[in-house]
C-alpha cells in the first residue's frame, strides 16, 4: 500500500455531508528530546497532513506575558487565582489566531508568529507554570481542537492523545531513557529539561502520561529514520483505506 491510500478526511467544505465523520488525527505525545517534533513533523509530510507544534502554543503565551511584563509566578507552588488573574485576563484579550503556513499549523499574536523568541531560555522557564493554568489548558485545547478544519493533522504535545484528541485515529507516545534525552538535549544547545518534564508530568490537568490506547515507542539507541519506519509500519497496519 502506498501511502496515498492512507486516508484522509472531506475538507471543511464538503464534512458538512458527513457530519458524523470523526477528523484525521495522529497524536505524537511524550517528554521533552524523545524525538515527537521531529517524527511528527515527517511524518505529517509523508502522509500529507498539517503538521500542529502544540508546544509552541503554550510558548507564545509564555513570550506574550513575559512581553506584556506580567508578574508571572516562577514556581508551581505559586500559583494561585490571585497569580493566575493576570495571565487569563491576557489570554482573554489577545489578538491571537491559528495560521496555516507551509503545512504547519502556528498560533499568530497580532499578526505575527514568535518562532525564534519562544526557544529562549526566560520562555522555557515560565512555560511549564503557565501551561498548569487550568483556563490556560482549557483555551489551549479549544485552539488545538479548532486546527481539524485545516484537515487531517499529525499533532504533537504532551496530552494531545488523552485531553485534546481523546478519540484520535492513532496515537503515539514516544520516549527514550534520560541519557539519551539528555544527550539530545545537548546536541541542541538547550539546557537540561528534567524539571520543565517532572512539572509536565504532576500537573493535575493535562498531565504528560500516555493515552492507555497510545502504541508506545522507546527510541533509545534509534536513528530518526529507524523510528520513523517503526512509525510508518503502524500507520500501515491501522489507517486502512476507507477506514477513517
Ligand atoms: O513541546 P515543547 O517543549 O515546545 O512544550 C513546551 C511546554 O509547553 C511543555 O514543557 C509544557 O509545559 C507545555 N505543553 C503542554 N501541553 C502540550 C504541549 C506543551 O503543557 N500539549
Amino acid at each position: 500500500m502506498s501511502t496515498t491510500d492512507i486516508p484522509t478526511q472531506p475538507n471543511s467544505a464538503t464534512r458538512t455531508n458527513h457530519p458524523l465523520m470523526l477528523p484525521v488525527v495522529i497524536t505524537m505525545d511524550g517528554p521533552s528530546a524523545s524525538g515527537k517534533g521531529t517524527l511528527a513533523r515527517r511524518l505529517a509530510k509523508e502522509l500529507g497532513y498539517t503538521y500542529v507544534d502544540s508546544g509552541a502554543m503554550y510558548r507564545t503565551l509564555a513570550w506574550y506575558c513575559l512581553q506584556k511584563q506580567l508578574p508571572l509566578p516562577v514556581k508551581a507552588a505559586e500559583l494561585t487565582p490571585e497569580t493566575e488573574k493576570p495571565v487569563i485576563s491576557l489570554m482573554r484579550r489577545w489578538k491571537a489566531e491559528l495560521k496555516i503556513v507551509e503545512g504547519a499549523i502556528w498560533l499568530q499574536v497580532d499578526g505575527y508568529f514568535p518562532k525564534a523568541e519562544i526557544r529562549s531560555d526566560v520562555v522555557e522557564k515560565a512555560v511549564p507554570i503557565i501551561a498548569q493554568i487550568g483556563k490556560v489548558r482549557d483555551w489551549m485545547v479549544a485552539r488545538q481542537r479548532d486546527c481539524v478544519k485545516f484537515g487531517p493533522l499529525v499533532m504533537e504535545g504532551r496530552d494531545i492523545g488523552t485531553e485534546v484528541f481523546p478519540l484520535a485515529t492513532l496515537k503515539f507516545f514516544l520516549d527514550a531513557n534520560p541519557a539519551a534525552r539528555a544527550k539530545r538535549m545537548q546536541g541542541r544547545g538547550n539546557t537540561a529539561c528534567t524539571e520543565r518534564d517532572k512539572l509536565d508530568m504532576n500537573r493535575r490537568q493535562g498531565a504528560l502520561i500516555p493515552a492507555l490506547d497510545a502504541i508506545r515507542v522507546d527510541n533509545t539507541g534509534q536513528t530518526v529514520d529507524e523510528t520513523f519506519a517503526l512509525l510508518m509500519e503502524h500507520v500501515r497496519a491501522r489507517m486502512k483505506p476507507g477506514q477513517p
